[in-house]
């Protein structure tokens, strides 16, 4: 695999990619236009709940919930973000055994957001060699104006994104109207203008210079290709021939005629150079930068197709399948990724659905360990935190276990209550008067809270220990 060496990109050098029309260019469409619309209006999106926000999707500060439609994420359950991180990264590794960098080519953020900025530049300012003759030519009334009608986009739509990113920390109505009347927080405006700064300079200026210096992806991508990944590939032996490729001159119009002369189906026309966004020629095997994009396919197949000729001479395949060999896409890469998938998935799983609604922890109070009454009782302090996960308030009991003669001490509550999805914290006292069958310095005993009512159903056991001198 080659790899191009670090080069600094001016504006002026940027690469001007040709429009092409194909089924791969109108894919790309399509998850553009969807991966946009899941963006900028989910923030929108309204939620029937009995608590909480009525935000579809949230990551609500304030009250530390995350709320993504039914499903509400609490700070206890913040680790069901590192078995996520784990799925996405070993799902990556396994579509990319799979399908190479597909990920780049149609999901990336970047890819998705300077396709965007080139549709922009492309309606603004023409296709590719409209786009270089106006860079080329000097300043003028049409090039000022076409110019400043292309960077005003970029930073509307830059804005949009900065802006909408952080609409699902707050309620995208209410955080909107103090936005623009300058009573937002301090940290919505720092955000959106960071966003939209990076944004504008990624999207508009870095570009490709993110896919092949920033992104590590890139770097490391080569390790999980084999010969069975399909990547996009340009036919070697249909292309060149014996005698390489050759432009269509007169007595090398028809295949049979090339055949003939020994020269390949590759017109040489660098339409495939031209469309592609990296700037590299694919005729000259797999290459670091190639995001697999699959653009340089739409632009061989419309050739071929014009000349009448068998698509596929830029095509989706694999090194085994180009050498006529079968492919294999089981194989231990593929297995290996695919079963830690499947087992991320099922640890996901398994720790949503088994998910405590009620969430109770103790602490004891070390200062003092114990406190001896005048009536010859000790005393033991509990700190007790409930959270209660249901959408309806809890009334719970606590109780004791393993711990004869014992009594428990609420003060002044007579009724234990936690509001539906709130917390409590609460000071609990066990007193309990020493004789001669519990000397023992730290007796082990369990606290057990039980829902008397509520949606909660299971009781919750804690071990503890009282403490007597
Ligand atoms: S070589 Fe083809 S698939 Fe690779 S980045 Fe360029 S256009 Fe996309
Ligand atoms: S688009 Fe196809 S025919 Fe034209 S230069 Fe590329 S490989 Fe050759």
């Amino acid at each position: 695999m080659k790899e191009t060496p670090i080069q600094f990109v001016e504006y002026s050098e940027a690469i001007q990619p040709r429009s092409v029309k194909g089924r791969f260019r109108n894919l790309k469409s399509y998850v553009l236009v969807l991966g946009y619309a899941v963006f900028f209006l989910l923030p929108w999106l309204r939620w029937e709940r009995a608590i909480g926000s009525d935000q579809a999707i949230i990551f609500d500060l304030a009250s530390l919930r995350f709320y993504i439609f039914d499903f509400i994420v609490h700070p206890q359950d913040i680790y069901w973000l590192s078995i996520l991180l784990f799925l996405a990264a070993v799902f990556l590794f396994f579509i990319t055994t799979l399908a190479g960098r597909v990920f780049c080519g149609y999901f990336c953020f970047q890819t998705l957001w300077t396709d965007a900025y080139r549709w922009i530049e492309h309606t603004i300012q023409g296709d590719r060699i409209k786009r270089i003759r106006l860079n080329k030519q000097s300043w003028n009334t049409e090039k000022i104006i076409k110019k400043s009608l292309t960077h005003f986009f970029w930073i509307f739509l830059s804005f949009l994104t900065g802006l909408s990113f952080v609409l699902y920390w707050g309620d995208a109505f209410e955080l909107t109207a103090r936005f623009f009347t300058g009573t937002a927080p301090a940290a919505a405006y720092i955000t959106t203008l960071i966003l939209t700064a990076s944004t504008y300079l990624a999207a508009g200026f870095a570009r490709d210079a993110i896919c092949r210096h920033v992104c590590p992806y890139s770097r490391f991508q080569s390790a999980m290709f084999d010969e069975n990944t399909l990547i996009v590939s340009y036919d070697y032996i249909r292309g060149e021939a014996k005698e390489g490729r050759a432009k269509p001159i007169k007595a090398l119009k028809t295949q049979e005629a090339r055949k003939e002369e020994g020269v390949g189906d590759c017109v040489d026309c660098g339409l495939c150079v031209q469309v592609c966004p990296m700037g590299i020629d694919i005729r000259d095997g797999l290459q670091i930068d190639c995001i697999h994009c699959a653009l340089c396919i739409d632009a061989c197949n419309n050739i071929m197709d014009a000349r009448g000729w068998e698509r596929g001479l830029i095509k989706y395949t694999s090194e085994n399948n180009l050498h006529g060999k079968k492919n294999q896409y089981i194989n231990v890469r593929s297995v290996g990724y695919g079963i830690a998938s499947l087992i991320s998935i099922g640890l996901l799983y398994i720790s949503i659905t088994s998910s405590a609604l009620l969430n109770v922890s103790v602490s004891q109070t070390r200062q003092p360990l114990f406190v001896s009454l005048s009536d010859g009782k000790v005393q033991n302090s509990y700190n007790f935190s409930f959270i209660n996960k249901t959408r309806k308030p809890a009334k719970l009991e606590v109780s004791l276990e393993g711990l004869e003669g014992a009594e428990i001490s609420l003060g002044r509550i007579e009724n234990i209550v936690v509001k539906a999805d709130k917390s409590l914290r609460l000071f609990v006292k066990v007193i309990r008067h020493p004789n001669e069958s519990n000397v023992q310095r730290n007796m082990p005993f369990r606290f057990k809270v039980t829902p008397v009512e509520g949606d909660l159903k299971k009781s919750v056991l804690i071990d503890s220990q009282f403490i007597t001198h």
